[in-house]
């Protein structure tokens, strides 16, 4: 019998994690040709997250629980969860149930149909601002429009990997991690399945407008070095057309004279490059950022238990 494992990272979610457990359970019990799985990686829960999960373990068997040291983030929640996951596949699931899980059975239909990632693409979006919609419209543009790789719209990580899959993405131990990149990147056999979007079940996003403008910096510098590129351009695109002009200029003084004109174009010039070339070093400074933090090459996590007993560090990641 396959086994197929839920993998959910959870952070503060106290308040949804029952109603959470009803909604997979119902769907799971249905479909008994799988052996199952739920793992919940507790993402340094200040809540009872916890408690709560050990209260449902004793309920259920089948729910494992990794417990991280600390709060590391969903994306390298993720990875903790890969590498202690049992599954033959494995789905990924939020935890405030915006995944609905009565997408599985589907799910499953086209891996046996021999798919390694299907992913849920959203059809709508409740819950969500007009203005983070349109943002998150705008960013996956550049994001696409930056590399070769096929971005997937709408889509997050709620998803069916393949054993294959899952092993591709441990083996990407970058700290600072840009999971849904890593699903493109990858490659391997894609398949869109299509749902609609719920708002929030219960507790509050995580997310706020400066997190969720990090991601979009990670997931660009991650993934990318095209605006380096864009920086180098500009930079010569900018000294040719000085260049230009400096021989226009001599001509000009030659030719009429020089009444001292054009304080304000000086101004504009030299307040436009000042901009240009504090950004170029942000983005460079980005760059070097990463490459300080992943040159440390330090573990990407520690996790405090599994299933409430010590993990050593001895071998551990
Ligand atoms: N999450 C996590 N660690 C964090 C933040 C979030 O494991 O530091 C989990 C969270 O518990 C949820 C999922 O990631 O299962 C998505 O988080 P959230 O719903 O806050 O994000 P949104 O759906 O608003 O993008
Ligand atoms: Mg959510």
């Amino acid at each position: 019998m396959k086994k197929v494992s839920l993998l959910i990272p959870a952070y503060n979610e106290e308040k949804v994690l029952g109603l959470l457990y009803q909604r997979i359970k119902a769907i799971i019990d249905n479909i008994k040709q799988y052996d199952w799985e739920i793992l919940f990686v507790n993402d340094g829960s200040k809540d009872n997250t916890l408690a709560v999960l050990y209260s449902l373990r004793a309920q259920d068997e089948r729910i494992n629980i990794l417990d991280l040291s600390r709060n590391y983030g969903k994306e390298v929640a993720m990875l903790a969860g890969f590498d202690h996951v049992k599954g033959d596949a494995i789905i990924i699931l939020d935890a405030d149930l915006q995944d609905p899980p009565e997408l599985i059975p589907q799910m499953l239909e086209y891996w046996q149909e021999g798919y390694d990632d299907v992913y849920a693409k959203r059809r709508t979006r409740k819950g969500e601002s007009y203005f983070k919609k349109k943002t998150s419209k705008w960013f996956y543009s550049i994001l696409q429009k930056s590399t070769k790789i096929t971005i997937q719209l709408d889509t997050g990580d709620f998803r069916l990997l393949d054993r294959t899959c899952v092993d591709a993405l441990r083996k990407i131990r970058e700290s600072n991690r840009y999971t849904k990149g890593m699903f493109s990147w990858i490659g391997y056999n894609k398949k869109e399945v299509l749902f609609d979007r719920e708002a929030r079940a219960a507790g509050e996003t995580k997310w706020n407008y400066f997190k969720l403008f990090s991601l979009a910096v990670e997931g660009i510098t991650s993934f990318t070095t095209r605006p380096l590129r864009i920086s180098t351009m500009f930079g010569g695109l900018v000294s040719l057309s000085s260049f230009i002009y400096a021989i226009f200029m001599l001509y000009d003084t030659f030719m009429n004279g020089n009444d001292v004109k054009g304080y304000p174009s000086l101004l504009v010039i030299i307040l436009f490059l000042g901009g240009i070339q504090l950004l170029s070093l942000g983005i460079m400074g980005e760059y070097i950022a990463r490459i300080f933090i992943e040159t440390k090459n330090r573990p990407t996590y520690f996790a405090r238990t599994y299933n409430g007993e010590k993990l050593s560090n001895h071998d551990s990641n």
